[in-house]
């Protein structure tokens, strides 16, 4: 008997490439270098950053932003909250809480982590701190030190210093100034 051919039949059905196909449909990465460097001095300097990050501007996003650069001081999540809805301003707290961790984490705002919770506000690039012990205030100081003082604390430590935020510490000097 003449041998049988033997049809091995090789299934080569299994070797499309998925991997490609689900990288082609990934959007391109963006990038935030450029985009980082620069400081933020105003409202709108802000929310012009959001829009270089691609960063959705929601009713909300802006209402936190604006009264950042309103208020001035550092607030907590929950004084954000209340104050937005003192104003009209209908916000919730999960929209709050979320804002304001996308906002920081983009460093379009500060954060400032304390022992009593995290506080929010409107400067983000370096600068000092004066914290007022009685009304539990941080109020944005700009301090430059005395080249002098600079170059000793580079000897000391042989570190090169670009940039310092100092924790000033106190009371008020008189009542008047702490209703501000
Ligand atoms: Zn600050």
């Amino acid at each position: 008997m003449p041998g049988r051919k033997d049809l091995s039949l090789v299934d080569r059905m299994g070797d499309r490439d998925m991997n490609q196909l689900t990288n082609q449909l990934k959007t391109p990465k963006m990038q935030n270098e450029a985009a980082v460097a620069k400081p933020i001095r105003s409202l709108d300097d802000a929310l012009n950053q959001c829009q270089v990050l691609g960063m959705r501007l929601s009713r909300q996003r802006r209402f936190i932003l604006e009264l950042l650069w309103q208020a001035k001081e550092h607030m907590s999540a929950r004084e954000i909250y209340d104050r937005l809805n003192q104003q009209g301003k209908a916000i919730g707290h999960t929209s709050v809480y979320q804002n304001l961790e996308a906002l920081s984490s983009q460093g379009i705002i500060e954060c400032i982590e304390r022992s009593d919770g995290r506080l929010y506000g409107n400067v983000c690039d370096a600068h000092s701190h004066v914290n007022c012990l009685d009304t539990n205030q941080i109020v944005d100081v700009y301090v430059e030190l005395p080249e002098e003082l600079l170059k000793q604390i580079e000897e000391q430590t042989g570190v090169r210093i670009t940039e310092y935020k100092i924790d000033f510490y106190g009371y008020r000097m008189n009542q008047s100034q702490a209703s501000v």
